[in-house]
């Protein structure tokens, strides 16, 4: 089976689980004496839940964060015992089934808790939920004035609820010196201060490594754990946690001024050794990872790399949606071959230098990743899972 998903994908996604293991080590350790729990939405950023949860789980996680009920149900028959907080909160009418599966509203809007609440009563059981305030957002989350009103118990509500959190988020606790950390820290610590005794969160990936450490009770980290850096600008702590290999489908010459791909955004100076790989942008790979500009636009192109024979060689012309062209001349002959891999995500390729290439973040390649891949989990010198494909 493992043989025949390599064979049949262009490309192959590898997943070290003994990364995200240690990179959720380094987080706990930046943050002690507070829960730390992963933030596995969106499929664990697209690494796959199925995979990177009980990794996390044998780490020793106990608590986390998902962006809605389908991911909650997943992730509960993965994690029995764990405790599950629901990020973008309560859907209208979903109560029962968010109770059924013993997972946490985060409430962000004083509809939901007065809909909690009601459900809480008609149950006859204070079910568990977290509260988000807004500091800055503007997202989701109570304002000030409303979370004030809530606490000062005139609406009764809280007494229904079991208040397991009081939560918010950055909005730029990648940036070190933002002066709206400081700010929304101080707005939290004031607004917190009104829910006595109940547990406090505010740091994402990157609000762990803030100097003013808002690490409260929880921290939510989710972009650390697999690898992005979380303070951009300064080495990465992580360790590397995904690669992403294209198979090599064919070499070729360019001669000095044949273009390649589409649009011919991109004209050989040189007679020139390409490499075509069958990865494009319907796997992730950004559109924009090799100077897109608008269609028809005749960018020079080439800011993204991919490693063939363990050198960085130019991405060059248009991601297709299923191939890329790679400029391996200065490899010198010979040196690849068809059925050869190259990799565009690598330890000493990362996610965030991609990202910057393409123009986006971290966040969106990663999320993006491997619709069709072959993938591969790494755990502890053992790998399983090589056959598995994302549906
Ligand atoms: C996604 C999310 C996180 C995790 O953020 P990272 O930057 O990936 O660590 C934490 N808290 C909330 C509210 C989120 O939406």
């Amino acid at each position: 089976m493992a043989e025949i998903a390599q064979i049949e994908a262009g490309a192959r996604l590898t997943v070290d689980l003994g990364a995200i293991i240690a990179n959720y080590r380094t987080l706990c350790a930046r943050a002690p004496g507070a829960v730390c729990a992963p933030v596995v939405k969106a499929d664990a950023y697209g690494l796959g839940a199925a995979g990177v949860v009980p990794a996390l789980l044998e780490a020793g996680a106990d608590t986390f964060f998902v962006a809605q009920l389908s991911e909650a149900r997943e992730l509960r028959a993965l994690a029995p015992r764990a405790v599950i907080y629901v990020l973008n909160g309560l859907v209208p009418g979903s109560g029962t089934e968010l109770a059924a599966l013993d997972a946490r509203p985060v409430l962000g809007a004083m509809e939901e808790v007065e809909e909690w609440a009601a459900f809480c009563s008609s149950t006859g059981k204070r079910h568990a939920a977290a509260l988000q305030i807004d500091t800055g957002m503007n997202r989701l989350g109570l304002s000030a004035a409303e979370a004030r009103a809530l606490a000062g118990g005139n609406a009764g509500a809280l007494d229904a609820i079991d208040l397991a959190l009081v939560m918010s988020h950055f909005i730029a606790s990648e940036i070190p010196g933002a002066e709206s950390n400081g700010r929304q820290i101080a707005a939290f610590e004031a607004l917190r201060a009104h829910f006595p005794g109940i547990p406090a969160s505010m740091a994402n990936s990157s609000g762990v490594f803030l100097d003013q450490k808002p690490h409260y009770d929880l921290v939510r980290p989710g972009y650390a754990l697999y690898g992005g850096n979380p303070t951009p600008g300064e080495p990465n702590p992580m360790r590397a946690v995904v690669t992403l290999e294209a198979r090599i489908a064919r070499t070729r010459i360019a001669e000095a001024g044949e273009s390649v791909g589409y649009d011919a955004t991109w004209t050989a100076k040189r007679r020139s050794h390409l490499a075509i790989a069958t990865l494009g942008y319907a796997d992730g790979l950004p559109w924009t990872a090799a100077g897109g500009t608008a269609a028809g636009g005749t960018a020079a192109g080439g800011t993204a790399a991919a490693l063939v024979a363990g050198r960085r060689c130019p991405i060059v012309g248009r991601i297709s949606m299923d191939l890329f062209a790679i400029d391996v001349t200065d490899l010198g002959e010979g040196k690849v071959r068809r059925g050869d891999f190259a990799a565009v995500i690598a330890p000493d390729l990362t996610i965030d230098e991609l990202a910057r290439a393409s123009g986006t973040i971290g966040y969106d390649v990663l999320t993006g990743l491997g619709q069709r891949c072959a993938r591969a989990y790494l755990a502890a010198g053992r790998s399983f899972g090589a056959a598995r494909q994302r549906g």
